[in-house]
């Protein structure tokens, strides 16, 4: 059953006769994805034929080859599992407001159905599509457990204000899955001519796919496996040490919706590993993702100083003619080249593996802005390096962790210091009494420690 609140019309149409199109964008994923169901229902219903769509922009915020790769590997893994339930995958290439519009008109279509997301490109597309079409535009929340405009209808002031909301609605919609059920005949539809679509692609080459984590669907699920067999036992104690590979190395399978959080919620909850590890986890998952995507919904300025709280701006100008012991531009950022052998080493991790660890994340922030000339570079120094290397960048995710560690997002102010003002503070001998900083550093010093780590994979 598909709770009628996760689902909002985008324009005034009606359902038509034709076609219903599922326009999967965000939630590139088969099983356990309520868009898709939503639209299977009602092809059902309608008794119309079913295809999913996906048009593949020739650019997407300047994401890089590493990104295209993994998105089209997982891509190709949705037309083989589709082929299976004999519904028909399209892949268009080009913008989405000229190129659904169109598909749209050619079909036939009744009615159309795209899944959620809350960044600004996003949500640019959508409505100029909904404004072209004079079918219905169903928009779906299958990345949320609780839909983010049910959850809460403002931006929330932390993760203490969000909770209640969320924890109050989690029974109504923590549910199973329904099985989605094949189509009756085979599609008749061309494969997808995947060499065609790699030639055509304008992704930056200078940022490679990584080899240590498979893109896909069943990919996603193993490692959801491995995570919940050899380590969330350990996660609320272990969770903090980059060393320990104890977190579940989930957040580019969620970026890309390779899997659904919903899903991993139940199975986490299931397991039989100590409840402190599954609160640690779920907190995370469920209260802190769905904050930042809180943050993204109701406030367009999430990706710069614009978005943060007014005490933390007002803070920083104070601060704005501190003197700065180190500066850096972005270019030195990008290459690790700092006087600091653990923030290089946490660029290293992102440059060779694609993620850098939760805890090292908020450092590697941090210190941006202890080493740019102003907030506002640090800013976008931070949010450029995370978009083009994090595996999971480009995400409400990255803009609400770049937002708090730089500009006191969800947090509190602290004691004025300088540089930072009233925003949290961190240092190196903070990072030393959490964990052998030492050992973090030599796994990403070397070019064989960086060889050695990608190769044998960073968790067990
Ligand atoms: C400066 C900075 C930048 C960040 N950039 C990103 C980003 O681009 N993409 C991204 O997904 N996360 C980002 N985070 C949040 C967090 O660091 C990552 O989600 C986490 O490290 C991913 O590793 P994991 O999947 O092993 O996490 P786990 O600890 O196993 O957590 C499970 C899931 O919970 C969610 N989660 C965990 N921590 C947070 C958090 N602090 N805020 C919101 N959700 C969280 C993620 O979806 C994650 O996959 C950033 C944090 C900071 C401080």
């Amino acid at each position: 059953m598909i709770d009628p609140r996760r689902i909002r019309l985008l324009n005034e149409n009606h359902d038509g006769q034709g076609a219903v199109i599922y326009w999967m964008s965000r939630d590139q994923r088969v099983r356990h994805n309520w868009a898709l169901l939503f639209a299977r229902r009602k092809a059902e219903l309608m008794q119309e034929p079913l295809v999913v769509l996906f048009t593949l922009a020739p650019s997407f915020l300047h994401a890089p080859l590493r990104h295209y790769g993994f998105m089209l590997k997982g891509l190709q893994e949705v037309e083989a599992d589709l082929k299976a339930l004999n519904i028909p995958f399209v892949l268009l290439q080009g913008e989405p407001e000229r190129e659904l519009p169109r598909f749209a008109e050619q079909m036939r279509a009744g009615l159309l159905v795209t899944d959620f997301s809350p960044l600004n490109i996003s949500g640019k597309w959508k409505k100029e599509v909904a404004q072209q079409l004079t079918i219905p535009l169903y928009e779906v929340d299958t990345h949320n457990i609780v839909p983010c405009w049910i959850a809460s209808g403002k931006q929330e002031y932390s993760a203490r204000t969000i909770r209640p909301k969320i924890n109050a609605l989690l029974g109504e919609f923590l549910t199973d899955f329904p099985d989605l059920e094949p189509l009756a005949s085979p599609s008749q539809q061309q494969p997808v001519d995947w060499n065609n679509v790699y030639r055509k692609l304008k992704a930056d080459p200078d940022v490679p796919s990584v080899e240590w984590l498979k893109p896909g669907e069943q990919a996603a699920q193993a490692c959801l496996d491995s995570f919940l067999q050899n380590r969330l036992a350990s996660y609320a104690e272990q969770r903090n040490d980059p060393n320990a590979g104890a977190t579940s190395f989930l957040s580019p399978y969620l970026h890309f919706g390779h899997i659904s959080a919903q899903f991993i919620a139940i199975r986490a909850s299931k397991s039989n590993a100590p409840e402190a590890d599954k609160k640690a986890f779920l907190e995370e998952l469920i209260v802190r993702r769905e904050l930042a995507e809180n943050y993204c919904c109701y406030n367009d300025r999430y990706d710069s100083l614009e978005g943060i709280p007014a005490w933390a701006r007002e803070s920083l100008k104070q601060h704005g003619d501190d003197r700065r012991e180190y500066l850096y531009s972005a270019e030195t950022f990008a290459a690790a080249k700092t006087h600091e052998r653990l923030w290089n080493a946490a660029q290293r991790e992102l440059i060779t593996t694609g993620v850098i660890h939760g805890y090292m994340r908020m450092y590697w922030a941090k210190k941006i802005l202890e080493w740019s000339e102003t907030p506002r570079q640090a800013f976008e120094t931070a949010i450029f390096l995370n978009d083009r290397f994090a595996l999971d960048g480009r995400e409400p995710n990255g803009y609400a962790g770049i937002a708090w560690s730089i500009g006191g997002l969800h947090d509190r102010p602290w004691f004025d210091r300088e540089v930072y003002g009233k925003i949290r503070y961190m240092n190196a001998s903070g990072c030393a009494r959490k964990f052998d900083v030492n050992r973090y550093i030599a796994r990403f010093e070397s070019q064989e420690g960086r060889k050695k780590t990608e190769q044998q994979t960073l968790f067990p």
